[in-house]
């Protein structure tokens, strides 16, 4: 087992995407707060490099490797934003990177990750376990495997957004933020323990797979099946052994946002503040709607995790 990262961890993640990711705007938005009767601070992680969040975690990630690890190059898997992330990452750092993706990812998807110069290896998701798959490269080339959320190093990274967040806007009363596998939530945490402490922490996950509101409450990590939902990129089967960790211990609670919601939500951005959000981007603004929390008159961050949807989808999703 690694370390737990902590928020000295998020401070010196920090310090290494400074002028390599942007520090993202919080905009706010007169009408949602009208709608919602409270302050909303929206973190638009929409338009952070390669359009989402996940650009924090794997430039940190991929900036502590050693000599040795730089050239042999790094190993991932994901069909979607992490994917991105680290084939962006690798080429700025000059580090090999390879991905391995399902054969059905989209194919925009696939195009960006090569686009970067990452190299891609398909496989078949449903004859092929690509875990096992990745730690046979990793270890036949020598190159460091970089998980998609379950690591410190990426946890720490993610957590710089909420950190940016509390920095420009001040203490929260409430910050809401998309649950996934935990990544973002759990880097999340450790920025709003030290900086705004009193804020209450809420993870949102789509209704069709709500394994971390089920792990939160039964105090170990639940399994599901791949859930089917508008969020892909939430479609996680289950939290990780270090996101957990941090999660049960800093985490208020778990809400859960239906894909009717997320639609209503990226309309309501694309029409109302004029920007694109994906999906799982809308997760904490979805909840923050509908999820029943008492946010009369308080100041609430959203985290917006990323706009990565393509645009014909998108038109079909709000019309
Ligand atoms: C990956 C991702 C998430 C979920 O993040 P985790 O760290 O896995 O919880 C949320 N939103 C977007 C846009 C993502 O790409």
């Amino acid at each position: 087992m690694l370390s737990l990262p902590t928020y000295d961890d998020v401070s010196a993640a920090a310090a290494r995407l400074s002028g390599h990711a942007h520090r993202t705007p919080v905009l706010r938005s007169t009408t949602a707060d009208q709608l919602l009767g409270c302050e909303l601070f929206f973190k638009c992680e929409n338009f952070q490099r390669m359009g989402a969040f996940k650009f924090r975690g794997g430039f940190n990630a991929l900036s502590k490797f050693d000599a040795a690890q730089r050239k042999a190059g790094v190993l991932a898997f994901s069909s979607g934003n992490h994917a991105q992330a680290i084939a962006l990452s690798a080429r700025l750092l000059g580090i090999p990177a390879t991905i391995l993706m399902p054969l059905d990812a989209p194919r925009a998807k696939m195009d960006a990750t090569r686009g970067y110069g990452a190299e891609v290896i398909t496989f078949d998701r449903y004859k092929e376990d690509r875990e096992a798959l990745s730690r046979k490269l990793a270890t036949e080339r020598g190159m460091t495997l970089i998980p998609p959320f379950d690591h410190p190093d990426v946890m720490a990274g993610q957590g710089t957004a909420a950190k940016e967040l509390f920095e420009d806007v001040g203490e929260l009363d409430v910050l809401l933020v998309p649950l996934g596998g935990g990544g973002l939530l759990s880097g999340s945490a450790l920025s709003t323990r030290a900086l705004s402490p009193r804020c209450k922490l809420y993870g949102v996950e789509p209704e069709a797979g709500d394994d971390g509101r089920q792990s939160l409450r039964k105090g170990e990590i639940v399994n599901i099946p791949t859930p089917q939902t508008l969020a892909d990129g939430a479609q996680t089967q289950h939290l990780g052994q270090y996101t957990f960790e941090v999660i049960r211990k800093n985490v208020d609670d778990i809400l859960v946002a239906s894909d009717t919601q997320l639609v209503e939500a990226m309309r309501f951005f694309a029409e109302r503040m004029k920007m694109i959000v994906e999906p799982t981007g809308c997760l904490g603004f979805a909840a923050a709607r509908h999820a029943g929390l008492d946010l009369a008159g308080k100041r609430v961050g959203v985290i917006l995790s990323g706009g990565n949807v393509d645009v014909a989808r998108f038109g079909e999703l709000v019309r």
